[in-house]
């Protein structure tokens, strides 16, 4: 047996932090915490045993989850994560992410997340099938079209969206694409969704830079995490002139002082597994890479790795969120006093469920368009989002975390204002 997701005390924090910025953001915007004390608690949690045969023909039992938090605004939507690590508690503080995640870019979504806990670099491709099969078996009577609409994450691919399609749609008997986002592009996925993330990433880095004063051309960027987000991030920024000088995955960081050529380096990750060993670049820690002195830093790889005593060494000016949750809530505190401008997850990482709305819209409509159509598209969300949040820091005063958060919870707290609880 493998893979048994139990409770962590790094999912614990992880949840702790989550609900500690939406406590401050009602606080702030003085909303009826009885709204905070109902969104506390997800609507639903569902978790599942997935059982499968390994390649030896033994059984191995994983466990799944699929939490759905709040469908306030509209169908669950959000990412599934293949990890040994994940937890409930993960999985919720996910699931809350997403939902003010959509609110901040006022999509008609609500928020959710699944995980199965097991790791993807040990299985075969037919482990790997059936886990998915399964697991998707598992929870179908709780997702659907205008139910709940799955999406890649950390280890999951357009191949996993593929099978989650093709199981949901043989369950139903009918070819059913728009249950899920993330799809490969000939079986109804939309142009330009895998880079959806880190192109939003690097918009929003962008208009910073624009608000700080700091050039693009020549910036000097460091990428923890050069996965889907991190390395579409860096290429988008490349190509404005920013120079990436330092980038990592779960092996190890890589440092060049005039900058990585990034289409390359993503050629020798695919090849190679791994970041190290690129012509050109010297090894360097973790912890280098994060208290590099650059202009701009973006953790792009996993949960609460900017903590307090990290947080008090970084050198840079901005931060892009490009993870969910990369900052612990002391962490935050620590950049927002050292005045550090921290694009905040729910903004910064958002390109990718903005890319899966119109996917989706695109998918209910029985129509494809081009990719430069879908990046405009997610490129005038993410500026609206961001100019709403400046226009909140004036007004508020308060730092971008908050801001954002409070117009997010606001979004929330008036939709369940007007609907009421029911009965
Ligand atoms: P991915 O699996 O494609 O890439 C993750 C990368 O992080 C890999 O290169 C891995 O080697 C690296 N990594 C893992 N642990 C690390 C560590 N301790 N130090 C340095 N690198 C490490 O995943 P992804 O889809 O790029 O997701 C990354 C983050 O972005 C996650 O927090 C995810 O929830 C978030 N996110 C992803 C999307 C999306 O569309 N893919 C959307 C929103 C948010």
């Amino acid at each position: 047996m493998s893979g048994k997701g139990e409770a962590s005390p790094d999912g614990k924090l992880f949840l702790e932090s989550v609900l500690s910025s939406v406590k401050r953001a009602f606080e702030i915007g003085g909303m009826s915490m009885d709204f905070y004390e109902l969104l506390k608690v997800p609507k639903r949690i569902v978790t599942v045993s997935v059982p499968i045969k390994d390649r030896k023909g033994n059984i191995v039992i994983y466990t799944g989850f699929r939490v759905q938090h709040s469908d306030v605004l509209g169908p669950y939507k959000g990412g599934i994560r293949y990890h040994p690590k994940v937890n409930l508690d993960e999985v919720t503080a996910l699931a809350m992410l997403m939902t003010y995640k959509c609110a901040a870019l006022s999509l008609p979504f609500g928020g959710a997340k699944g995980g199965v806990a097991c790791d993807p670099k040990t299985l075969t491709v037919e482990e790997l099938e059936r886990i998915t099969r399964r697991y998707t078996h598992m929870i179908s009577n709780v997702i659907g079209p205008f139910v709940d609409i799955p999406a890649p994450d950390v280890y999951t691919d357009a191949r996993v969206m593929a099978w989650i399609m093709d199981t949901y749609s043989q369950l139903m008997g009918r070819q059913v694409p728009e249950v899920v986002t993330g799809k490969p592009v000939y079986l109804g996925g939309s142009e330009g969704r895998e880079e959806a993330t880190g192109f939003g990433a690097a918009v929003v880095t962008r208009e910073a830079c624009r608000l700080l004063g700091i050039p693009v051309k020549g910036a000097r960027v460091a990428i923890q995490g050069f996965g889907n987000v991190g390395s579409y991030a860096a290429l988008h920024l490349a190509s404005q002139g920013a120079k990436i000088v330092a980038v990592s995955d779960s092996k190890g960081a890589i440092y060049s002082k005039d900058g990585l050529y990034i289409e390359r380096l993503m050629s020798h990750k695919k090849s190679t597994g791994t970041v190290l060993g690129f012509p050109g670049a010297t090894q360097i820690s973790e912890h280098e890479l994060l208290q590099l002195d650059v202009d701009i830093l973006i953790p792009a790889a996993i949960e609460g790795v900017i903590t307090k005593e990290v947080a008090e060494r970084v050198k840079a000016k901005i931060i892009t969120e490009g993870a969910n949750g990369p900052t612990t809530s002391e962490g935050s505190l620590v950049l927002q006093e050292r005045g550090v401008f921290v694009i905040p997850d729910i903004l910064a990482s958002a390109g990718g469920v903005t890319g899966s709305y119109f996917e989706w819209v695109q998918n209910l409509q029985r129509e494809h368009w081009p990719r430069e159509v879908v990046l405009n598209k997610i490129e005038e969300k993410m500026v609206k989002s961001f100019n709403d949040m400046t226009n909140e820091m004036k007004k508020l005063e308060v730092g971008p975390r908050d801001a954002l958060m409070v117009l997010s919870v606001s979004r929330i707290s008036t939709a369940i204002q007007s609907l009421g609880i029911w009965p």
